[in-house]
């Protein structure tokens, strides 16, 4: 029962943008700074800042708190591409409002920056170790319209949109990354938008195979995170029961699992499913930090939830990590930066609090 390392904890990824950088990029015709050159200080002060008051929450992992990812967690690397139109795949949010993916219009299929150029600079500032987020290939895969594009099949596509996430990824994993993560929060929306689990089933197969183009070594650094979504205090598919997402997801041939949990009506149910299904190569990194909330959780709190997950999970197999990313979209600020970083506080000072008391060392 007792861990020779305290637990480990990890954030997932973004921060809310300063105030004045969203302002700024909001009024310009390209947030990209080479575009637009005056960006360029707004977005390094951001970087900054983040990774400064990140680091000052004792968090032993950081990221730069993607203030470059414009304008979101999943299109980074599409962004301003020629060959996209603004109409396509929208994401519907309870609260009825969607956020779009580009369309591809046109092959072939590359990426216009890469997640290793944010880390790059991530780590000039950063004294810990620095993890990096990537889009999932099966997110992508929706920006291939329903009728093929004439003279690039959807098999050429998704062959092109393979090496550019490998890319991605084996990027940063050369650049020194602690840790990539997958982000694969369409999972759960996969089984609502078809409950016959044949989506769902169909984006597991695509990430396996960019997984294991991995040796098993560079799995273990490798993870997926999944949510139900986390926009304007909005989620995608909460009410898709675990059960239903689960069983699959840890077929995924990665290392590291970040479940968002804080934020589900019943975990133990939840916990039950990952204990069933966690294979013993696999560690699970549970949500003890609902993001979407403004109320920050007291340490205590999170250390309650912590030793809760430990009643299923083997010690060994078993992390901690916010429930999803503060600021998943760029623009926003349902959240401010404050908040924000007391709660990821709370998160390492609850996380520590349960290893001493499962008897660890933190
Ligand atoms: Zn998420």
């Amino acid at each position: 029962m007792k861990p020779s390392v305290p637990i480990p904890t990890e954030p997932i990824g973004s921060i809310p943008r300063p105030p004045a950088l969203i302002e700024r990029v909001t009024k310009t015709d390209s947030p990209d700074p080479n575009a637009e050159p005056d960006l360029a200080p707004l977005y390094e002060q951001a970087i900054r800042d983040t990774i400064e008051r990140f680091e000052a929450t004792g968090s032993p992992v950081v990221t730069d708190g993607e203030q470059r990812k414009y304008h979101n967690f999943a299109t980074y690397c599409v962004h301003g591409l020629p060959n996209t139109a603004p109409d396509g795949f929208a994401i519907p949010f309870a609260d009825g409002h969607t956020r779009r993916l580009p369309r591809l219009t046109r092959g072939p299929f590359r990426y216009g920056r890469h997640a290793d150029g944010f880390l790059d600079v991530a780590m000039q500032y950063a004294h810990v170790p620095v993890k990096q987020a990537v889009i999932s290939p099966s997110a992508l895969s929706l920006m291939y319209p329903a009728e093929s594009i004439p003279g690039y099949s959807r098999e050429q596509f998704i062959e092109d949109l393979l090496r550019e996430h490998e890319t991605d990824i084996r990027g940063c994993l050369a650049r020194g990354a602690h840790k990539v993560q997958v982000d694969f929060t369409e999972g759960r929306l996969a089984v609502k938008l078809d409950p016959s689990g044949r989506l769902l089933h169909s984006f597991i197969d695509l990430i396996n195979l960019a997984l294991s183009r991995f040796s098993p070594e560079a799995r273990q650094r490798i993870g997926v995170h999944t949510c139900p979504g986390n926009d304007l205090h909005s989620t995608h598919s909460a009410d898709v029961d675990y059960a239903e997402l689960l069983p699959s997801l840890f077929e995924l041939k990665a290392g590291n699992f970040y479940v968002a949990l804080a934020g589900e009506r019943d975990r133990r149910h939840v916990l039950g499913i990952i204990r069933k299904y966690l294979k013993p190569d696999q560690r699970v990194f549970v949500g003890v930090i609902a993001p979407g909330d403004p109320r920050v959780e007291t340490a205590e709190e999170v250390r309650d939830r912590v030793l809760e997950a430990v009643e299923y999970i083997p010690l060994e197999q078993l992390g901690t990590t916010d429930d999803c990313g503060f600021a998943p979209f760029f623009d926003n600020t349902a959240v401010d930066r404050d908040t924000a970083f007391a709660k990821i506080q709370a998160r390492v000072r609850g996380t520590a609090l349960a290893s001493d008391a499962v008897g660890g060392r933190s």
